[in-house]
């Protein structure tokens, strides 16, 4: 008689095919991913530690160092969202008890400071309400207060549509002894980064947004001054998956001749990650700025026409990628996505911590960034204005 026997049975759900609905992802990301792309997540499979998956390893190296604008030789990407170069970052630089300062003006900055009081580190935070802008005199008088081993700023912070100056900071952390780590996940491809020459000591970003990748892989560098701290720590970071002494080893950036296996790395994405740097790299960053900025002015002229209102009034400090709206006086937020999802298959989104209840956010970057996507947004919401009613609130 058999031991047991199924008690479970195929789950009807399993035996429909997958439906996955057409949409403009109009939000803070994902955006819709090109076909080229797409196409290259789909290619055969190939072994995690084959040579040729080397070569691509190799290329995304490559194309990250251009999209960084750096020569750091610690530059790899992330078996992993956003987040697990957020936690990469954060684990192997900081050891527990260690100071970290944390600049926050959105959920962005709250998100790292919770990552590193997780791992014991001594967090200090200076805080802004979301969209405020830090002057370098803020961040230097919390740097001399807090003597941080790591300040982390966000660049592109989606939550309140802001793009962070970042001029002369990195100069401020090196001259009190910090590293300074930027936050690119929605900025990178869209606005100007210079890694080396801004001093930043380590950068990352994510695959989904302006890259147009797929989500899942995140590119991030360390420069020789965050390789001395995190390869000359006395404590173990606390993440086995996130060590940075296994992945340089995995992305042959530790000199040795031989990879060891450490994990399987998402083969697929990097197929896929590999082609949308292909991608910035034909089109050129300074274009791809350039357009970003030009799409953008369009659709805040076009927002501004129809009497809504910007979140960030200084059009310098506006985040190319995602736009920020205030919420139109006695609409529901709520309703008039929920509309446009449903009359236009269009998704843009509502706030994110500290903007909840403030913005709708509209992103239209990569491949999505086009005045006609512009066009398609504008009659859209000039369409939930019509229809949604005026309430309630
Ligand atoms: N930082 C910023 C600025 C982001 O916009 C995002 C994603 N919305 C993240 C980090 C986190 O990335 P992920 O969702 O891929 O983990």
């Amino acid at each position: 008689r058999a031991m047991s026997s199924l008690t479970i049975p195929p789950p009807a759900c399993m035996l429909r095919p997958l439906e996955v609905p057409l949409r403009y992802l109009f939000g803070p990301g994902p955006s819709n991913v090109p076909p080229r792309i797409l196409a290259a997540g789909a290619r055969p499979i190939i072994g995690h530690l084959h040579p040729e998956m080397y070569e691509v390893m190799n290329d995304i190296k490559k194309g990250i160092q251009y999209a960084f604008q750096t020569q750091n030789n610690m530059t790899m990407a992330m078996s992993g969202s956003g987040h697990a170069a957020m936690e990469c970052a954060v684990f192997n630089v900081v050891e527990p008890g260690e100071s970290v300062l944390v600049a926050v003006n959105g959920i962005w900055g709250e998100r790292v400071a919770e990552i590193a009081e997780r791992m014991g580190a001594s967090v200090h935070t200076i805080v802004k309400a979301p969209g405020g802008v830090f002057t370098n005199e803020d961040i230097e008088k919390a740097l001399a207060k807090h003597k941080p081993v790591l300040f982390f700023l966000t660049h592109g912070e989606s939550s309140a549509g802001l793009v962070h100056p970042v001029d002369g900071i990195g100069d401020l952390c090196r001259k009190h002894n910090t590293l300074f780590l930027v936050d690119t996940v929605a900025s990178l491809g869209a606005a100007p980064i210079f890694m080396d020459q801004q001093n930043v000591d380590i950068l990352y970003t994510g695959s989904q947004k302006a890259l147009n990748a797929p989500p899942g892989t995140a590119p991030i560098s360390f420069n020789e001054r965050a390789c001395r701290k995190m390869f000359n720590r006395k404590t173990k970071p606390v993440s086995y998956l996130f060590d940075m002494s296994h992945l340089s080893n995995y992305w042959g950036n530790d000199g040795k001749s031989a990879r060891q296996y450490h994990h399987t790395g998402p083969v697929s994405g990097f197929f896929a990650l590999r082609e949308s740097l292909a991608i910035l790299a034909e089109m050129g960053l300074e274009e791809s700025w350039r357009h970003h900025k030009e799409v953008a002015e369009y659709f805040w002229a076009g927002l501004e026409d129809m009497g809504l209102q910007l979140f960030i009034p200084d059009k310098d400090l506006r985040l190319p990628s995602v736009t920020t709206i205030t919420i139109p006086e006695g609409y529901n937020w709520r309703e008039l996505l929920q509309y446009m999802m449903q009359h236009h298959q269009i998704e843009m989104t509502g706030g994110l911590g500290p903007s909840v209840d403030k913005v709708i956010r509209v992103g239209l970057m990569g491949y999505n960034c086009q005045k006609r996507n512009a066009d398609l947004a504008l009659a859209a919401l000039a369409d939930a204005l019509r229809k949604c009613k005026k309430s309630k609130a």
